[in-house]
């Protein structure tokens, strides 16, 4: 007779602690398969680092085959499932297409980047949820850097120094708080050299939110220190204002400010994997509905859990758990236990946590962290930030301890490889985690995005 199958469908904070969690109950018993896009789990908390240079990404990329045991991988994006014959079906990375039947399916397809309906920001401005994103902001902001030194129109060079990010949630804050470092630390790199770039230029950041404060979804006391450091380093930080559109010259806010720039960075939140309406069952804005064991009604072979699933907080009845990866993580030992109960192995058990509290990365030596709600700012929450990411990757330790140890005592290396092109981020991706090998086509056929680009044709 076969082995019963375990489909999990993706490796994000919740997939991978799932596969782990089975793999380790059922000892062979059970046949494991993870489908995912790639072949690696992302720490995405670590993510501004990569973007600012700090970290190499294949730090923050914990291979898959070479952590999880007894797991079988498939690479491929799942675009469909079918529920009455209990099948799902892929498309892997070389365009092949593929099927696996299960006998229990765990989702844990995560999230994507939201957009709001403003004219123009679908084609000017790119999010941050994934590893290309990532990649490509970075060689986006050295070769802003450069070319605004290449220059000798002063306006351009202007423009090409302002930063505009908006959305003041950690994402936001992270990225904006480690950008301004890194294009500063770019910028004196070409005024020693002598490269061009005017000695009074300052590269120009703006963070904004509709949102009174930075950080609104968290304590207030983070939110002070995160905006303290922000302003003291030169992030100009508008709370209570948004973009009104985004043109390829700069952004258009509410306030009737254009602020001229080639840079606007959009992290305005984040919306659940299309994945989940696709497959017709019952969801709470986007979020597939589960109960409290992360099982879907009605469908006792189907589990979900992470950003992808509406999970009751048993914490604050009514209310669905935040999507963050503090839960996702438990959310993912949860879910094991419980298909290990279906089977008959140990107690199935309803999910629910507390909070813990929550760091924020603010680069440098600087951070905003309440560790049991106790609030601590500085050296002291970056290293309480620091050892808490360390615990919590479940590889590459060694390597991001040494990224961070050389970070220290030498200068950013300031090269962009051009690997990722501003096309290939299209803000509005149903799979921001992989880079998109052709020009994404725009459903408006007089967009200049169709023509391959989401910005200048001059960038690439
Ligand atoms: C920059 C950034 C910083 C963050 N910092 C923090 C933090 O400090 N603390 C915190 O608690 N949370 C943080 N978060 C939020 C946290 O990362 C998410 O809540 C968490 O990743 C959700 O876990 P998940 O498993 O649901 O989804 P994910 O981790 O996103 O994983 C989803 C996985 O599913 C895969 N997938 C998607 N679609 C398919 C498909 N169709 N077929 C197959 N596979 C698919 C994806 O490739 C991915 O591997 C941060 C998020 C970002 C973007």
């Amino acid at each position: 007779m076969s082995r019963s199958r375990i489909v999990i469908v993706g490796a994000g904070f919740a997939g991978y602690q799932a596969a782990r969690t089975l793999s380790r109950r059922f000892r062979g018993a059970a046949e494991i398969v993870l489908v995912n896009p790639n072949d690696y789990f992302l720490y995405l908390p670590l993510l501004p680092e990569v973007s600012a240079g700090v970290l190499e990404p294949r730090r923050v990329s914990v291979s898959l085959a070479g952590t999880l045991r007894g797991v079988r991988l498939v690479l491929g994006e799942v675009d469909g499932v079918d529920l009455e014959s209990r099948k799902i079906t892929y498309v892997d990375p070389e365009g092949g297409s593929g099927e696996l039947r299960y006998d229990r399916l765990v989702l844990t397809v995560g999230s994507v980047n939201k957009l709001l309906p403003i004219p123009g920001v679908a084609e000017h401005a790119h999010g941050f949820r994934g590893m290309p994103e990532a990649l490509y902001l970075r060689d986006h902001m050295a070769r802003q850097i450069e070319m605004a030194a290449a220059t000798d129109d002063e306006a351009e060079s202007d423009a090409r120094c302002t930063f505009v990010v908006v959305g003041a949630g950690y994402t936001g804050t992270e990225v904006a708080a480690h950008g301004k470092l890194f294009t500063d630390a770019l910028a004196k790199q070409h005024r020693r050299a002598g490269t061009g770039l005017r000695g009074d230029r300052v590269p120009r950041w703006m963070l904004l939110d509709i949102a009174p404060r930075v950080l609104p979804e968290l304590d207030e006391r983070l939110s002070k220190t995160a905006h303290r450091v922000l302003t003291g380093r030169g992030v100009e930080v508008r709370t209570g204002t948004s973009v009104k559109e985004a043109t390829k010259d700069g952004v258009l806010l509410d306030d009737g400010d254009f602020i001229r720039t080639e840079s606007l960075i959009w992290c305005v939140g984040v919306r659940p994997d299309p994945l989940v309406e696709d497959i017709g069952l019952p969801s709470e804005k986007g979020r597939l509905v589960v109960d409290e064991y992360l099982q879907v009604p009605d469908h006792p072979e189907v589990f979900a859990c992470g950003d992808a699933a509406a999970v009751p907080d048993l914490t604050r009845p009514g209310e669905y758990t935040p999507m963050t990866g503090q839960h996702a993580v438990r959310q993912g030992k949860a879910v094991a236990r419980n298909v290990a109960a279906s089977y008959g192995y140990g107690q199935r058990r309803p999910y629910k946590h507390h909070d813990l509290g929550f760091t924020v990365d603010l680069g440098g030596l600087q951070a905003a962290a309440n560790p049991l709600r106790i609030p601590l700012s500085g050296p002291v929450a970056n290293a309480v930030m620091r050892a808490y990411h360390l615990a919590a990757l479940p590889g590459n330790r060694v390597r991001v301890a040494a990224d961070w140890l050389l970070d220290a005592v030498l200068p950013r290396q300031a090269v962009q490889l051009g690997l990722v092109r501003s096309w290939s981020v299209p803000l509005e991706s149903a799979s921001p985690e992989t880079a998109h090998p052709v020009p994404v086509r725009s459903s408006k056929p007089s967009d200049p995005a169709e023509a391959g680009g989401t910005k200048k044709p001059t960038e690439e």
